[in-house]
């Protein structure tokens, strides 16, 4: 089981680790320990042959799920996707989804969450650059 460590916190910031990512197992909320406003990060995995054993939707927040290890299906309203190392999937929240590991060793995936149609602003939009 991994563990997210704070580093470093201080006003305005924080600076947690997992170590490295590719040895990730477990299921980590980040909000908690560097208290996210926005968005919602975890990290999942599932081991050879296991499956989140529940279908689930949101209510108003969409999903981005980025696979970092192994091999996977993600069912979304039904259809199967395989899914593997370097995918990113965004779901709506209405979309009814579940997923599991169809691959050798373990299935590893970053899930970041925020509301939908939230995104105002970004990158070029929202940064200002200083000199
Ligand atoms: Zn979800």
């Amino acid at each position: 089981m991994s563990e997210l460590q704070l580093k470093t916190k201080e006003a305005g910031y924080a600076i947690a680790s997992l170590g490295d990512l590719r040895d990730f197992e477990g299921k980590i909320f980040v909000k908690d320990v560097v208290e996210t406003t926005g968005v919602e990060i975890s990290f999942g995995s599932l081991s050879e042959g296991q499956c989140v054993p529940f279908n689930h939707k949101h209510k108003q927040n969409e999903e981005v799920y980025i696979i970092v290890k192994g091999k996977g299906v993600f069912t979304l309203d039904g259809k199967d996707y395989e899914v593997a190392s370097g995918d990113v999937i965004r779901i709506a929240p209405e979309v009814v989804r579940t997923n599991r590991n169809t691959g050798k060793g373990v299935f590893s995936y970053i899930c970041i969450q925020s509301k939908a149609g939230s995104l105002e602003q970004y990158t070029m939009t929202d940064g200002i650059i200083l000199q």
